[in-house]
């Protein structure tokens, strides 16, 4: 049995309170196939914000779980399910592609609502990653700023799994690159979403003012018994 409560105080005793650009850095607790139970015995011990990766998951839990957690989706979105999040999501860190941006704004405005966006990076380039490319960023925000019910608030890197330190660390480090010129266009851009629980410690190191974390606050994933 994972002792949840004692992994989320030590993570918030060891992540730094501020990065190296003296940013606050937002720990979020990847929720995916975890039950209402442990994701609520992670909010009592001090988590804040969780991100869901799956749509009927993240319904079917809605209603079990503190309301006063911030809620991200972290995870690949369909245009067709967009529906179901609508609304309820503070921070959709996966717009990882043209069309799933204009959907989000075309449901958002016909809501009445806007809804606040990452643009996310496959900084690896791998196939089995969606996102768009480090080299795409500047293109990508200039497009999607484009659309009326969304707002931008940064961007989130996907990089590979490797145990590569130095791989990790030069792609983080360019992310950071691209996110300081974003930020110097516009001021609503403050989250630079990277860092999982097996690189967050060079993450935050590069430039990073939000982690994803899943094992390390659940333990390994259980995917048979979902
Ligand atoms: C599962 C997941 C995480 C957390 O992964 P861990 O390695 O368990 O910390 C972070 N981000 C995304 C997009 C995920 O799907």
């Amino acid at each position: 049995m994972e002792n949840i409560e004692q992994n989320v105080k030590k993570l918030l005793s060891e992540i730094p309170a501020v990065n190296p650009f003296g940013e606050k850095v937002t720990l979020v607790a990847a929720v995916k196939l975890q039950s209402p139970n442990d994701i609520n015995r992670a909010i009592s011990a001090g988590i804040t914000d969780i991100g869901d990766n799956h749509v009927q998951e993240f319904r079917d839990k809605y209603a079990d779980i503190t309301p006063n957690a911030r809620r991200h989706f972290i995870g690949h979105l369909q245009t067709n399910k967009i529906k179901y999040l609508l609304g309820k999501v503070d921070l959709y860190h996966s717009v990882d592609r043209l069309n799933l941006a204009e959907e989000l704004s075309k449901r958002s405005a016909a809501a009445g609502i806007t809804s606040e966006i990452l643009i996310q990076i496959n900084a690896g380039d791998e196939d089995t990653k969606g996102g768009f490319s480090i080299e795409e960023t500047l293109d990508a925000y200039q497009r999607i700023k484009q659309l009326p019910a969304l707002k931008i608030s940064g961007l989130m890197a996907m990089l590979p799994f490797t145990d590569d330190e130095r791989l990790l660390t030069s792609l983080a480090v360019k992310m950071r690159e691209k996110y300081d010129i974003l930020r110097g266009l516009d001021q609503n851009i403050k989250h630079l979403s990277m860092g999982m629980s097996g690189d967050w410690r060079l993450c935050i190191q590069a430039g990073s003012n939000m982690i994803r974390l899943g094992t390390a606050i659940f333990g390994t994933r259980n995917y048979q018994q979902k």
